[in-house]
């Protein structure tokens, strides 16, 4: 499987606090505008005030909305307009006034895996582990074969019909390159897409989570922050204020390639096995016709 280089380099992601996020979609559109991705039309689904539905290859940030029946006991959202003043949230409803609706705003995005099964089946090297520890499709190496799509336990990558190759996000490559954040990070209005150095982040982050307990918000809890998990931890992880299934997000993702080497084992001793047996009835044919 594939592992995030050891050479000392620091390794870099992004904290998604979602405790904070209030849906202004100023993250989709900015990573729109830097990356020149194509737009995903003006239509609502029918099922919320989200037009663009999940991530894609026009979609390379999404921000979700959930708005659902608040649970008996859960904390009232959003939390940044409970904080601040007294002056009505903007994403209130008359449904939140009576207290029975919830709404949770989450910008999801690439997790940047440690171990990223869509590095390890993609057959032409156009999937790559960046310096910065990121994974990086490149447009004008991959050849359309789609192998990274099922690949991907988050459901992150996808072949973008018109031209058949695979989109997803590059954590702004070309931007760190040139010392700067990712373009959706620098147009938060709110902080809750913050990039850095990964291990600062993790430390934030768990700050942050201890802040919210303290502060009466029991649920708040880190997604994808631990290097023990199934994909080996997040390069992009997220504070979160319900289940992760509640978001869309599996709650135990699993390298999907996690079984290649043993697969490949017992192949090779099946074939092993198969070669001695086809050399032992030729030796056996052999003496038979003395
Ligand atoms: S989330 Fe999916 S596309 Fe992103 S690095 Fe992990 S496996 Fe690859
Ligand atoms: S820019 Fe920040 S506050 Fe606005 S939707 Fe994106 S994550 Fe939420």
């Amino acid at each position: 499987m594939s592992e995030v280089p050891t050479d000392g380099a620091e390794r870099v992601g992004f904290f998604t606090d979602t405790s904070v996020c209030i849906g202004c979609k100023a993250c989709e559109v900015a990573c729109k505008e830097w990356n020149a991705i194509p737009e995903d039309g003006l239509s609502l689904t029918g099922m919320s005030y989200d037009n663009t539905e999940a991530l894609g290859a026009s979609t390379w940030r999404h921000v979700a909305f959930i708005e659902q029946p608040r649970p008996d006991g859960r904390t009232e959202l959003p939390l940044a307009a409970q904080q601040s003043t007294p002056s009505p949230s903007p994403s209130s409803s008359p449904e939140d006034e009576g207290g029975e609706m919830r709404w949770l705003m989450s910008s999801d995005v690439c997790k940047h895996c440690t171990h990223a099964a869509c590095l390890d089946v993609c057959p032409t090297g156009s999937l790559f582990r960046t310096e910065f520890g990121t994974v990086v499709v490149q447009e004008d190496i991959c050849n359309g074969c789609g192998y990274c799509v099922p690949a991907c336990p988050y459901g992150v990558i996808e072949q973008r019909p018109a031209d058949g190759r695979a989109f997803k996000c590059t954590m702004c490559y070309d931007r760190l390159g040139a010392g700067q954040e990712p373009a959706c990070a620098k147009a938060c209005p709110t902080e809750s897409i913050q990039f850095g150095p990964l291990d600062e982040l993790r430390e934030r982050a768990a700050l942050r989570v201890d802040e919210l307990h303290e502060a009466g918000v029991p649920e708040a809890r880190l997604y994808g922050h631990d290097p023990e998990d199934g994909v080996g931890g997040d390069g992009a992880f997220f504070l979160l204020l319900d289940e992760p299934e509640v978001y869309g997000l599996p709650p135990h993702p699993v390298v999907t390639t996690r079984d290649l080497p043993a697969m490949w084992k017992h192949a090779g001793a099946a074939a092993v096995s198969l070669l001695g047996g086809v050399a032992l009835s030729f030796a056996l044919s052999g003496r038979g016709r003395r």
